[in-house]
């Protein structure tokens, strides 16, 4: 069965996500932890979660995947900005553990022009300080199409981070498909190549999720901009062979296309008929 779900909006609670996601017939779904903007996240409502949990496994939810605000910097060259992703970061996690054996996501971030070797030891830094041995949570690093001074934009700059982290087993990778091809992954002529390099590099066994979008501009363009599935310069064959490759098929794939949630449910209707069971 294909495991696949859309983002939703986190603002009504962890039920009224889950009961949307099956509304689409997802089995999965993905949720910023708090604003993009701001600081501010709502403590959790142990009956929510209680409720939550029960539903996820009587429906056998693959996993989901929290989010962390895209604007936090944890290698910003100022030390506020790196202090409140660490903060931020720290309450998510603190968060999480709610829902034990999560996923967290987040954007390794920009190293602002102090170069990529800098960033990557901002960020394992952060890690270093956050996680712990009983951290349940697996923190997944996502790839980024290196749009400006982000980190990330290549499996080498992921490998380095994870090769900096001490409690390395607790941290995976995301692939982001618009932002493997905007970095320059020709995953639309060469998709076993790309997926092979990402073995060789980073280890197929690190990859958790896959956030399945489409891209509106072409290989290597470093842009980030998503595109419905099949309606950009990933294309629908593209998609196809992604969803049922042997080394990706079994993951969680995640929406994140320019869509209100009858797009979603159109979307995820038309994966899961491409689906080879
Ligand atoms: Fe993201
Ligand atoms: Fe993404
Ligand atoms: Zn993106």
């Amino acid at each position: 069965m294909l495991h696949i779900g859309c983002h939703l909006s986190s603002s009504k609670g962890s039920v009224a996500m889950a009961k949307q996601a099956l509304a689409l017939d997802a089995d999965t779904f993905q949720y910023f932890t708090r604003n993009p903007r701001g600081s501010r996240a709502k403590e959790i409502d142990p009956k929510d979660v209680a409720d939550y949990l029960a539903i996820a496994k009587e429906h056998r939810f693959a996993p989901v995947v929290a989010h962390a605000p895209y604007t936090l910097n944890a290698c910003s060259a100022e030390p506020r900005t790196r202090e409140f992703a660490q903060m931020a970061m720290a309450d998510d996690l603190r968060r999480m553990e709610y829902t034990p054996g999560g996923l967290y996501n987040f954007h390794p971030g920009s190293h602002v022009g102090q170069g990529a070797e800098t960033g990557i030891q901002l960020i394992a830094s952060q890690l270093n300080q956050l996680l712990t041995p009983e951290t349940s949570t697996t923190v997944l690093l996502e790839t980024m199409a290196g749009k400006g001074t982000e980190v990330g934009r290549s499996f080498e700059e992921l490998r380095a981070i994870l090769d900096e982290v001490e409690l390395s087993e607790k941290v995976g990778v995301c692939l982001d498909t618009c932002h493997v091809h905007d970095a320059g992954y020709d995953i639309v002529s060469n998709l076993d190549g790309v997926l092979t390099e990402f073995d060789r590099v980073i280890g197929l066994s690190r990859l958790k999720a896959i956030h399945l979008n489409d891209s509106m501009n072409p290989c290597g363009s470093r842009k980030d901009r998503h595109q419905k599935i099949g309606q950009g310069h990933i294309g629908l064959e593209a998609m196809e062979r992604i969803i049922n490759h042997p080394a990706l098929r079994k993951l969680p794939f995640l929406l994140e296309t320019p869509n209100e949630l009858s797009g979603y449910a159109e979307e995820i209707r038309l994966l899961r008929s491409l689906y080879r069971e």
